[in-house]
């Protein structure tokens, strides 16, 4: 007779499959903001859209879990080659998460969560839902999660101030949103996107310090445990596209977690070289990456595979997107590199 496996057993297990990049035991967090075909192209996805997607999920029996409790992995799943989950976020708390997207997820009783910029709710009330609206949502089953005060761009550290005490006011005005949540919400869980999916990797590290979970924007599935900035995809404009979905709510992160990555660029540093050797162990020529210029052509140094811009990156957020097929038809491994680049001044560049 087979015993069952003690906890120690599991851990053994589990850092085996993950040595050899078996564990398939993923998480694809998927990111909207409006719901809506009247609001900015790149931030929306229409509701019938939107709709496509979850009946996707429903139809291809992909677990649709709640953020806060699939952060740590599951034992009962490891191993096993053909685990999806899928978590469903909302960012800023817009009106249409309400009227749009709320009916069409309770009716299929699908968990999700919803970022909010606390005093935006206090002082933009005509752009955002309230905090009556946000407790409708969250008596529906939504999760209410933290997306700081007032949306800033926590990257921006201004040069009179120390990195310490930059820290100091970002973490300050998480606890303070958290605390208002909490304030008119009672206790939620602490998540926390980054607005703008922006972040020094020095402030998201003190936010885990915290007990927080740190999301960004960057696409690619999440590993486990988490990574430090967790990857969601962005589902608004072009990326809503419903064959692109489908590909990516079966994504797997790459065997090996990247080094701490440091997304900001400064003036001169145009193509910012990553080394895929950090991500995957073996067969590099079968990994694809596209920078913003189109596709980016690996070389190899000293049996290290780098990835350059072909073309220098323009000032503005930017991302290398790179994908290999894993050892299960139709599962890709993605992983996706965040930057900041500033302009040749070393001036931040502006919002759209
Ligand atoms: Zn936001």
């Amino acid at each position: 007779m087979i015993k069952p496996l003690t906890l120690l057993g599991w851990m053994a297990l589990f850092g085996w499959l993950s040595l050899f990049g078996i564990n398939a035991n993923a998480l694809v967090i998927l990111q909207y903001h409006h719901i809506s075909d009247k609001t900015p192209f790149i931030t929306s996805t229409a509701p019938e859209i939107f709709e496509a997607h979850l009946d996707h999920l429903i139809a291809e029996d992909i677990e649709v879990v709640a953020l806060e409790k699939a952060l740590t992995a599951d034992p009962t799943s490891v191993g096993s080659n053909h685990v999806v989950k899928v978590a469903i976020t909302f960012d800023d708390a817009f009106p249409s998460v309400l009227v749009k997207a709320l009916p069409l997820l309770t009716e299929r009783q699908l968990p999700f969560t919803l970022f909010v910029a606390t005093d935006l709710i206090e002082t933009s009330r005509n752009r955002y839902l309230s905090w009556e609206d946000l407790k409708t949502i969250q008596t529906a089953g939504g999760t209410i999660a933290n997306h700081s005060t007032r949306h800033q761009h926590w990257a921006r550290k201004p040069s009179d101030q120390s990195m310490q005490a930059w820290t100091k006011a970002f973490i300050a005005d998480a606890l303070e949103a958290q605390a208002m949540l909490e304030a008119n919400l009672g206790p939620v869980p602490k998540l926390y996107a980054l607005p703008y999916g922006e972040y020094l990797p020095a402030l998201a590290s003190a936010l885990e310090n915290e007990g927080f979970t740190v999301f960004g924007q960057q696409s690619g599935a999440m590993a486990y445990p988490p990574q430090l900035v967790v990857p969601r995809f962005p589902m608004g404009g072009p990326y809503s596209d419903i064959n692109r979905f489908k590909t990516k709510v079966r994504t797997r992160p790459f065997p090996r977690q990247p080094k701490r990555h440091q997304p900001l660029l400064h003036g001169l540093e145009t193509r910012p070289i990553i080394n895929l050797k950090t991500i995957a162990s073996k067969e590099f020529e079968r990994i694809t990456c596209f920078g913003p210029e189109g596709r980016l052509t690996p070389s190899t140094v000293n049996d290290n595979v780098l990835i350059g811009a072909s073309q220098p990156l323009k000032p503005g957020r930017a991302r290398y997107n790179c994908t290999q097929m894993s050892d299960q038809p139709g599962r890709y491994f993605w992983h996706s590199f965040f930057w900041m680049k500033l302009d040749s001044d070393n001036r931040w560049y502006p919002e759209p």
